[in-house]
This record gives C-alpha cells, structure tokens and sequence, in this order.
C-alpha cells in the first residue's frame, strides 16, 4: 500500500472523530453545500467547539490519533471487523498538525481521541505523549482535551491530566447489559472505576493548589462522559438515572449524548435505523433541568411515558407541568425561585430578572411577555397583577394548544 500523506490521515482520521459528541454539540439537522447549491455544511468534521472553563467558546481540532482498534464493539465504525480506511498518526504529527493550525488562527486548542492500537497502555502513552510534545517542547498554552482510556494504567492517565485541560472517558451505554452486549471487551466497572479514580485526582490537585501555588494542575478543566443514545434498548429514564449517578459520583462536567448512527456494514445486532435526533435534544434538555432548574432525575422521570422515554412533540419541562397541573398557577409577583423555574417558557435568564424587576414593581403579563419567546406557553402555568388563566390550566385539550405546530407532510 503506497504511504498516506498527511493530508490523507487527516482526511480519514478527522472524519472517524466526527462520531465522538464529547465535545460537540449536535441534534441539527443534516444539511449541505455539495454540488455548489449554498454555502456550509452541518455534516462537517474536523473542527469542533467547546466551552472553556471561563465561558469562552473555542474552536478544537479534532482528530483521532488512529482508526485502527483492536476492540470490537458494534455500534463503532473503527471496529477490528470493520471494513473502513485506517490511518495513524504519530504523536509528533499530531503535535505538528495542532501547532500549525493554530498559528494560522483555525484552531485553539485540540481534541484528541483514539482508537487502540497493541494495548491500551500503548495507546495511552502515544496519547500522552502527543500532548507533552504540545506542552513541553512547543510550550502549547491552548486547550487539550484527551480522550482516556480506561483500560490503561493509572499513571498514564495521570500524566494525561496533567498535560490536558479536560479528559474523558466514554460510558458509551447506559447500562451494563448493553455495554457487556454492545461492547464486549469494555468493562462497566473498570470505566466507572477510572472515572472515580480521575475524579479524585482533580480534587487532590485543586487542594494542593490551595496550599501550594505552584502545584500542578490536573484536568481543570474537568472530565466528560458520552453516551450513545438508541443502540440498545435503553428508555430515556434508565439515561437520566444513569447520568443523575454519573454527576453524582464523579463530579463530571458534562455528559454528552450521541444519537446512534448507523454504520456501514453494521453488524446485526443494532437497530436498522438511527433514533430521531430529537430525542438527542429532549436528552439534552431534561440534562439542562437537573443541573439548573432544581429537578431530580425521579422528577425527570415523571415527564416519561409508559415506556420511560420523553415526549418528542414537547420539552420535558412543559410534559412535567402538564403532568403536574395541581403545582400550577404560580404568582409571578410572590412565588419563590424554585417554583419559577419550573413554569414552561420561563428560562434561567427570564426568572433572574423577574426577581429583578419585581423588587421596584409588580409585574403584568406583558412585561413577562418581554422576557420570553413564548407567552402562549407561560400564560397557563403563571399568574400577574392582570393575568389568571383561571380554567385554562385544566383545559383537557390544553397540550394540543402549546405543542408546536406539525410541519403538514408533503403529499405530492
Ligand atoms: S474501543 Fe470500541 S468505541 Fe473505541 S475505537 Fe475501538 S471499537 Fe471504537
């Protein structure tokens, strides 16, 4: 086989990270500019955003370091049994790729994920020693995100906090019988113990950085997770429960959701057809309740069907307010914070500057109206100096009303 340019590997090795959401956000649709119609493409790879500590967004390159595994598991479309082109970087290449795309200004930092190629232990120190190159001889200050694996021994995955801003290591399912299904040569308990084991490292640095200035830093910008959503039988409330856990016990920043796609040559035990990207998103926004509107994964939960998956037509927190009408009207001029938070339409920005305003007045329906997109969706959960909704909050027909209008499908 004649040797791969550079060119080549990044072409194969940025189009196989496309798959990884750890840092992404996704749940678009798909669209694009090829055949010269428009400008853009949603479909792209290569480049990906995250959010720094400091809630700045920045542009990463995102690559694999290779696409050759010795892993098998079937969602994957780097499987051992897969038939796609492979490719490998060295760590240098790698090294060299981020430092030149950032001084042309394409980039800020890196996202770097890989394959496993001999063992786990092998692949971690290439990983490793891709970002120490960045770190120590280009003295790279920009963002590093490493993937972990968990596999690998505790010292390397040491050494990768060191150098990255942020590591991850993917849960990739829900539950432990879809991972021993899905991904046979993964380990449930070895993932949840590297993630245990990462999360007390940066708690360690952050105290001993307390004490002593120059203290290392380890991942401060913490660890991530993924999870792909619609490969196994999983219902949306055994997610929820799962990354109500993950938070819970090992601090992570965020959990990535990733709808399933399927691959080609898919091996047949995954669905034939990917999941709507909507449910990506209502994932997505039943994360956003839990870590910022007040709700516990149980209470998540409640907004579920009877097959424990969430409402596509409407967000989880409209389905939950519907499903709990008796907590409603709440007075927008007297209720607490924690009751705002949870009426349909009302976001985090909009309660913090009712608590505002209503401090010098009390406040009308239209100058709720002024905070929302949507009033139509506020005025049955919320009460104002001239507003009751009085039998409008019991209407039967009342999730008919605030549902978004279906698109009428096309006949001819
Ligand atoms: S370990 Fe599994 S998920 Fe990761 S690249 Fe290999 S086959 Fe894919």
């Amino acid at each position: 086989m004649s040797q791969q340019t550079l060119r080549q590997k990044l072409e194969i090795l940025a189009d196989a990270a496309k798959y990884d959401a750890s840092c992404a956000s996704s749940g678009t649709s798909k669209k694009n500019s090829l055949g010269g119609k428009g400008i853009g493409s949603t479909e792209g790879m290569g480049i990906c955003h995250a959010y720094a500590p400091d809630g700045r967004c920045i542009s990463l390159l995102k690559v694999l370091l290779t696409n050759h595994c010795i892993f098998d598991c079937h969602y994957c479309i780097n499987r051992k049994s897969s038939n796609v082109r492979r490719a490998r970087f060295t760590p240098q290449e790698v090294a060299d790729l981020t430092i030149n795309f950032y001084k042309r200004n394409y980039i800020e930092g890196l996202f770097l994920s890989s394959g496993i190629i001999k063992s786990s232990n092998h692949t971690m120190e290439l990983l490793v020693e891709a970002a120490r190159i960045l770190r120590e001889e280009y003295d790279f200050r920009g963002y590093i995100h490493l993937k972990t694996i968990p596999e690998a021994d505790p010292g390397l995955i040491h050494q990768a906090g060191l150098y990255a801003d942020r590591v991850s290591i993917n849960v990739e399912l829900p539950t432990t019988s879809g991972l021993s299904r899905l991904a046979p040569d993964k380990d449930a308990v070895q993932i949840e113990g590297a993630l245990a084991k990462t999360k007390s490292r940066i708690i360690e640095a952050k105290d001993e950085r307390k004490r002593f200035k120059h203290a290392p830093r380890f991942a401060p910008a913490g660890q991530s997770t993924q999870m792909i959503v619609g490969a196994d039988d999983a219902s949306d409330a055994d997610i929820v429960g799962k990354a109500s856990n993950l938070y819970g016990n090992f601090g992570l920043r965020r959990v990535y959701y990733s709808a399933f796609s399927p691959i080609p040559d898919a091996s047949a035990v995954l669905p034939l057809k990917r999941p709507p990207l909507m449910r990506e998103h209502r994932l997505y926004q039943s994360d956003w309740l839990m870590r910022f509107y007040g709700y516990a994964p149980g209470e998540v939960a409640q907004a579920t069907d009877t097959h424990g998956n969430l409402p596509l037509d409407i967000d989880p927190k409209l389905a939950w307010a519907l499903k709990f009408r008796g907590q409603f009207p709440v007075d927008v001029n007297r209720a607490a914070k924690e009751q705002l938070l949870r009426v349909p339409g009302l976001g985090t920005t909009a309660v913090g500057r009712i608590l505002a305003a209503r401090r010098h007045r009390t406040l009308r329906l239209d100058d709720v109206a002024k905070l929302t997109q949507s009033i139509a969706k506020v005025r049955p959960f919320l009460v104002a100096l001239d507003w009751r909704p009085s039998t409008l909050t019991d209407r039967a027909d009342l999730r008919a009303l605030l549902a978004p209008k279906q698109e009428q499908l096309e006949l001819f």
